[in-house]
């Protein structure tokens, strides 16, 4: 037990957490182009704003919160995901009386009780962003083109961009009525998750993963075929925009999102290569959730990717960069005794905004030498007594293989100069 994390988590150890880095450094560069800001929500809400914002007949809040009482008796859940958060801030905060759009992004870890297996954990991490107060599609077109220019800008350019439209309140209960009539004389052959869909959230049988059910689906009616003028002329809308930027999509009409408060587009992008969990992002409008979390009618969209996900698919396409371990210099007691004077040089040259380190266990200087290739570093600073005595340190370039004898004084400097060479 204290030796083994809880089931579906997972240590970033430090070789691979430059991986998460360098992601996450894209991430921010691409939201800084598109002119996105960081929030940073707690990980943890009261259990009532997902039962709310993520709606009670989805998987998340049947079957996938990890939810708790807290010692002042409160109903808590760690965070499953985050748009029902960036919304609870959103109004909290009356992020609606600066200018809008709020374009907002963030990064950070979901709880989820999900079946473990590669590319699906209990904690993993998103990143996402939402755009609330835009209700035409250009600012759809923009939030879909962020995450086809993240993944295109690791280097994943094979990507699926499939797009739906879901319709809203005006359109979509006749769209309802239509697959319960269609699904009437099949209900008994669908599996039990999809029986009780039937009734409380018909357009969630679309979405089932059950072999039979996608079976008995073939032949649905379309919600892009029942699309009242608003939404239709959003979704052309949308797919104009698209088409004028060059990104590619796929109209998916599996693609649902059964709740009232999901509204026009919804999108998904895949990424084949990664086989059974190959969705690396989901999102949609929202034009309904604002007001359901006790704010005006707001519209609002986003999107969330899963970044262990993305990693996985970097890694198996070879996309990663090397991780760079390198220091500058490695500061060389040649014994202990003089430890004290080998750091107060450390400190010198780090304060210098120089990367550098030490011996801190006494290894005999061919160990030390032999440390320091390992990193690799590029200079190692001997200290020695004679050089002591004489206020000197031995400045040995471990790429040329040259060394010099230089004053204490000037040791900053030239390390600074031949770093340059
Ligand atoms: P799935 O059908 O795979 O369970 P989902 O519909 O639950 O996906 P979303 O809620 O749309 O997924 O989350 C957006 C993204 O977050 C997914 O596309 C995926 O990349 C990632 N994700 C979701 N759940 C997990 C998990 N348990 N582990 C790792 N990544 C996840
Ligand atoms: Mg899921």
């Amino acid at each position: 037990m204290l030796t083994t994390g809880p089931r579906g988590t997972r240590d970033i150890l430090p070789d691979s957490s430059g991986y998460w880095q360098y992601v996450e450094s894209i991430i921010r560069e691409v939201c800084q182009n598109f002119a996105y800001q960081e929030i940073r929500t707690p990980i943890f809400e009261h259990t009532e704003l997902f039962l709310r914002g993520i709606g009670e007949t989805t998987d998340i809040v049947e079957k996938e919160m990890y939810t708790f009482t807290d010692r002042g008796k409160r109903n808590i859940t760690l965070r499953p995901e985050n748009t029902a958060a960036v919304v609870r801030s959103y109004l909290e905060n009356k992020l609606y009386a600066g200018p809008q759009p709020t374009k907002l992004y963030y990064i950070g870890p979901m709880f989820r009780y999900d079946r473990p297996q590669a590319g699906r954990y209990r904690q993993f991490h998103q990143f996402g962003v939402e755009a609330i107060g835009a209700q035409g599609p250009a600012i759809d077109a923009e939030i879909i083109s962020l995450a086809v220019e993240l993944l295109n800008r690791l280097g994943l350019n094979d990507l699926k961009l499939l797009i739906n439209s879901v319709g809203c309140p005006v359109c979509r209960p006749v769209y309802r009525t239509k697959l319960q009539e269609f699904f009437r004389d099949k209900v008994s052959q669908l599996c039990t998750d999809c029986q009780s869909r039937y009734d409380r959230n018909p357009m969630r049988i679309l979405d089932c993963k059950n072999e039979t059910c996608i079976e008995y689906s073939q032949g649905a009616p379309h919600m892009v075929d029942c699309l009242c003028e608003v939404c239709s002329s959003h979704f052309t809308g949308l797919k104009e925009l698209l088409s004028a930027a060059g990104i590619n999509f796929i109209i998916n009409p599996r693609l649902v999102r059964g709740l009232d408060y999901y509204t026009k587009t919804a999108f998904e992008i895949q990424y084949a290569p990664l086989g059974a969990q190959s969705a690396v992002c989901g999102g949609g409008r929202y034009d309904g959730l604002i007001e359901e979390c006790g704010g005006q009618p707001t519209p609002g969209i986003g999107f969330a990717i899963g970044i262990e996900r993305v990693l996985l698919a970097l890694e198996k396409q070879e996309l990663l960069p090397p991780l760079n371990t390198a220091i500058d210099v490695f500061v060389a007691p040649l014994g202990i005794e003089l430890q004290a004077v080998a750091f107060q040089i450390l400190t010198e040259i780090r304060r210098a905004n120089i990367t550098a380190d030490m011996d801190y266990i006494n290894r005999s200087l061919k160990a030390q030498m032999k440390y320091a290739n390992k990193y690799p570093a590029k200079f190692v600073a001997l200290i020695g007594q004679d050089e002591l005595v004489q206020n000197k340190v031995m400045l040995k370039n471990m790429e040329t293989g040259s060394q010099e004898l230089i004053n204490r004084a000037e040791l900053v400097h030239m390390i600074i100069e031949g770093m340059e060479k």
